[in-house]
């Protein structure tokens, strides 16, 4: 049996590097664990231009208990809306919460306190208001025509 072994990711190195020269523990320790890009969002057509709708909706393949992918490694070709964020497209998916932490060091904002890398614990995220709420609902259990009646809120973006 083979063990395989990373090394420790260096403190703050999200400060030194940019998203770009990140390897890809230090770029998958990013991700806060929000959830909130797995949340079926509603384009609203009659309010200003990039304007979301947040439901109380997942995604079919996120488990809002432990707010993971539950099918993590094939996930763009079991949900072809499923968007990869990567360095160059980090500033631009403005459907995606600005608390989302490849958002905010695109965008030259840093890391927010309650950041599981600075606070170096993970229920942080959801004692700051960011996490989504356990009871989201699957989406495979919404008639797409009914999504209206689960909008939540304008999303902030
Ligand atoms: S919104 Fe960003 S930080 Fe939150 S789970 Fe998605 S990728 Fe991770
Ligand atoms: S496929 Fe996985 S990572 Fe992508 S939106 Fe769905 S639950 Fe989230």
């Amino acid at each position: 049996m083979v063990n395989t072994v990373h090394p420790p990711l260096k403190p703050r190195f999200w400060e030194e590097k940019s998203l770009s020269d990140m390897s890809r523990e230090e770029w998958e320790a990013l991700c806060d664990g929000c959830g909130r890009c797995c949340v079926v969002l509603l384009e609203d057509e009659d309010a200003p231009p990039a304007t979301y709708l947040e439901t109380k909706a997942c995604c079919r393949l996120f488990d809002p208990t432990t707010r993971g992918c539950t099918d993590y490694a094939h996930r763009f070709t079991r949900v072809p809306g499923c968007v990869k964020v990567t360095p160059e497209n980090a500033a631009t998916l403005q459907w995606m919460p600005e608390s989302c932490a490849y958002r905010r060091l695109a965008e030259g904002r840093g890391l927010a306190d309650w950041h599981p890398l600075i606070s170096g614990r993970s229920e942080s995220v959801a004692q700051a208001g960011i996490a989504v709420a356990p009871d989201l609902v699957n989406e495979t259990l919404i008639p797409e025509d009914a999504l209206w009646e689960y909008v939540t809120g304008v999303r902030e973006t």
